[in-house]
């Protein structure tokens, strides 16, 4: 799968990402503070028929992984009757370094007054709008324990919030349903219809009214949590929903999440396809850079990026199984998320990738060594291009691409252009016209065909390459065109005749 960056220069104002789905519906994507580390990316699926509209925040704080990585599986929801705005990561910065707070709890920022020099402030200012849109919240978190109505255990008991259904108050007027509403009988519907999806009784969710609204409340500090403000300010049924820390992996708590989820949507009157509850270990395929403001380096995980003093270098788009949640951080500079800003080289340096918490790669930033392949000299469609170690060539249909040689000149260097056989046997593929018909597949990125990798050796150990992109063949940067079949009649044909020339 390829990964696009969406570029976004502007802070507050971003990307409008329309994608129809299978289901007839709209699905939307909008990433405010894109490459900071305030990022915040807020999905908004509609349903064909009107209904309510369901707001889903994960990722409050920011060790709380089963909410944030279940709420980027329900964005793959098929909604037929309602709305869902789905914010996975509110806290990036929390999310970022597995931190439950980094500007202090978010959770108790849901109030009226206004903190104008907080960093979480312009985050908090786009939630509090889309609260207003919504006729049903859930807040999601991970936590210790199972809840439990009686004392059964130190991790059984009433004041453990794990596997919890919270909610703010009992019978309330919804201004904004138009009725009224039981939150409590309603609460426990949902947590009893839930725990028919849980095999393991231990496992199962409790039910927890905090009544946080009653003045004698046990749970002052609640009134400044999101479920309080959404009931109170909005006048809407807001729910807590935890998972336990102590389930064994983080699948359960991503299932847990959805089950719980499904159970609200089903109560609400949501007509949907749920999506499957699969989890992706995050993978990096590689990373993209913008050197001196123009050339384009692509590296995989683990790889020295050789630069001059002076060089500038950006962090221009992560190329993973994942398309959002990602940063790359240049340790001892900048901050928490490095994406998109201009580092100049003086020494070594290294840039962590993640996922979210976790970290799905590195690269090392290192000075040129005297026999460091610094450029390539490639004839593109009998044009002269000299593109960086590790860079990147596009060919438009029909075009071809001849490596002519490397720059410092070395001795001992072989071209390996993987997926090129006109010439088997032959160990240096420089030199040679290669057009993408050339090349099969079966060795390209994901087997797609749209990125083939070359491959550069001297004295036989890597010292660089670079990635042609067929963009008429296979799918490049999201875009599906059309695509030449290897193993047509006029392949083999064209291949049996080129290779008798030889
Ligand atoms: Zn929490």
């Amino acid at each position: 799968m390829k990964i696009s960056r969406l570029i976004c220069s502007f802070l507050f104002l971003l990307i409008l990402l329309p994608l129809v789905t299978g289901f007839g519906l709209e699905m939307k994507g909008r990433c405010y503070f894109k490459g900071s580390d305030h990022e915040l990316e807020v999905i908004r699926i509609s349903g064909r028929k009107p209904g309510l509209t369901l707001l889903v925040f994960g990722g409050i704080h920011g060790d709380e992984p089963g909410g944030y990585f279940s709420s980027e599986i329900l964005s793959g929801i098929k909604l037929e009757r309602g709305n869902l705005i789905i914010v996975p990561r509110v806290n990036f910065p929390g999310v970022m370094t597995n931190r439950r707070e980094i500007y202090g709890d978010m959770n108790r920022k849901f109030i009226d007054r206004e903190y104008p020099d907080d960093p979480d402030s312009g985050v908090l200012e786009v939630l509090k709008s889309l609260m207003r849109e919504a006729d049903i919240f859930i807040n999601q978190h991970d936590a210790y324990g199972f809840h439990r109505d009686k004392y059964i255990s130190k991790n059984y008991n009433p004041y453990r919030y794990g596997q919890s259904l919270i909610v703010d108050t009992g019978k309330f007027y919804s201004k904004k349903l138009g009725r009224e509403i039981n939150l409590v009988e309603v609460g426990r519907r949902i947590v009893d219809r839930t725990n028919k999806h849980i095999k393991k009784k231990k496992y199962y969710f409790g039910f927890w009214n905090h009544n946080s609204v009653a003045e004698n409340t046990k749970f002052v500090e609640m009134q400044k949590s999101a479920t309080y403000y959404a009931l109170v300010r909005h006048s809407i049924p807001a729910f807590g929903l935890e998972t336990s820390k102590d389930l064994p992996t983080l699948t359960h708590k991503i299932r847990h999440q959805l089950f719980m989820i499904k159970e609200i949507l089903n109560e609400f009157g949501f007509e949907y396809r749920f999506p499957s509850f699969s989890f992706k270990q995050p993978v990096l395929y590689w990373v993209e850079f913008i050197k001196n403001g123009a050339d384009i380096i692509r590296v995989n995980s683990n790889t020295n990026v050789r630069l001059a003093a002076g060089d500038r270098l950006k962090v221009n788009a992560v190329f993973g199984n994942y398309e959002t949640g990602l940063s790359a951080d240049i340790l001892k500079w900048g901050s928490l998320n490095d994406m998109d800003k201009e580092f100049i080289f003086r020494k070594t340096a290294r840039i962590i990738f993640k996922k979210n918490q976790l970290k799905i790669g590195r690269v090392n930033l290192r000075p040129y060594l005297d026999g460091s392949l610094r450029e390539i000299l490639v004839d593109v469609n009998g044009e002269e291009r000299v593109i960086p170690n590790w860079g990147k060539i596009d060919l438009a249909g029909g075009q071809y691409f001849k490596i002519e040689g490397v720059r410092p000149v070395l001795k001992g260097v072989k071209v390996d252009v993987r997926g090129f056989s006109l010439r088997p046997g032959k160990r240096d593929d420089a030199g040679i016209e290669i057009y993408p018909r050339d090349l099969i597949e079966k060795y390209s990125f994901q087997k797609k065909g749209g990125v083939y990798f070359v491959k550069i050796y001297r004295s036989g150990v890597l010292a660089g390459g670079f990635q042609v992109c067929p963009v008429a063949r296979g799918t490049y940067e999201g875009q599906p065109i059309e695509k030449v079949q290897p193993g047509t009649f006029h392949h083999w044909l064209y291949r049996a005749i080129t290779a008798s020339h030889l």
